[in-house]
């Protein structure tokens, strides 16, 4: 068998495509431009990338972009006070602190500060707890991205197998909360889970969050199954020198096996950007009390 190839750019798209429309209708119709403020404090490269392609993402779907950029060794009162600013200033809808922060920032204390409600990255404890409980919450990007693709693949996910591999805060609890939400049958499994490729084979839904380059192989895996590699992994390239990304699953071995899968690269990753962006119009709905339905 060689598995559906899951197009996370053509998915991120279309999803993009559709904000625009949205955007475009709210503003016709004499309603708010959604605005997302980006935090960025110092000067990481990596960092200052993502913060660019945001910034692009954003203001091409018509939404407004303010980006803060502060230096390096800006202190924990500074940059909570342009939280409160951002929380305060009714343009923004949506605010995003780039992370990670520099040593002297308590990052948890300057995410605990953003508004719930315009905390697009759904880190905030509130937004945490919601999704837990099952309230309306600003879900983390790349679990929503995550489900999004699973969705489109398989539709309905009542009664699926889902593995979710790895637990941390950002990706594999919050995915597992979704996955929950939409009536799957749940396992979290982790650096201490016993037998990890016995729980992988029974998986009919694989997510991979562990950031260990192909550490899932080919016979790790269900047969028709569907596998979504959220891992980004930087390995050493054919050429001398160069490097290329793999994700956490063996991709060649697994493509063999499973029923769909998605690539790394162009698979999870383009689902990021565009989930801010569509966070950012549910919250920009939700503060001025209008309808926000899913679009993809
Ligand atoms: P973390 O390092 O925070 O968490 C990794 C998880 O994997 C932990 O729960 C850890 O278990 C588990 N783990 C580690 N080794 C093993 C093992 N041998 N067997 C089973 N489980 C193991 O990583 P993140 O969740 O932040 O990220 C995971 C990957 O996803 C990374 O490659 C990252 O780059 C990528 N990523 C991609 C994004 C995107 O596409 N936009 C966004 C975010 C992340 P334990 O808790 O027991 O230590």
């Amino acid at each position: 068998m060689t598995a559906q190839i899951i197009d996370g750019n053509a998915v991120s798209a279309a999803l993009r495509e559709g904000l625009a429309l949205r955007i475009a209708r709210l503003k016709a119709d004499g309603g708010p431009t959604p605005g997302l403020a980006v935090v960025l404090v110092g000067s990481d490269p990596a960092s200052q990338v993502y913060v660019k392609s945001k910034h692009k993402r954003a203001t091409e779907i018509g939404m407004n972009s303010f980006e803060h950029v502060l230096p390096e060794d800006t202190s924990e009162a500074a940059l909570l006070a342009l939280v409160d600013q951002l929380n305060r200033d009714p343009s923004v809808h949506g605010i995003l602190v780039q992370l990670p922060l520099p040593k002297q920032i308590d990052a948890e204390r300057v995410l605990e500060r953003i508004d719930p409600a315009k905390d697009v990255d759904g880190f905030h404890p509130v937004n945490v707890g919601r999704l837990a409980t099952g309230g309306p919450a600003l879900v983390s990007c790349t679990p929503l991205g995550c489900l999004i693709l699973l969705k489109r693949t398989l539709g309905d996910l009542s009664g699926k197998r889902a593995v979710v591999v790895g637990r941390s805060n950002i990706v594999g609890k919050p995915m597992a909360q979704l996955l929950l939400r939409d009536s799957a049958t749940v396992v979290i499994a982790h650096s201490k889970t016993r037998d990890l490729a016995a729980e992988c084979r029974n998986a009919d839904i694989l997510v991979a969050a562990v950031g260990r380059p192909e550490m899932i192989k080919g016979d790790w895996i269900k047969p028709g199954s569907v596998v979504i590699d959220v891992g980004i992994n930087r390995v050493p390239g054919a050429e001398p020198g160069k490097t290329r990304l793999v994700g956490d699953v063996a991709f060649a071995e697994a493509a063999q096996v499973a029923g769909a899968i998605t690539p790394v690269p162009g698979g999870v990753g383009p689902m990021t950007i565009a989930v801010l962006l569509r966070n950012t119009l549910e919250a920009c709905c939700r503060q001025h009390g209008l309808p926000f339905a899913e679009i993809l």
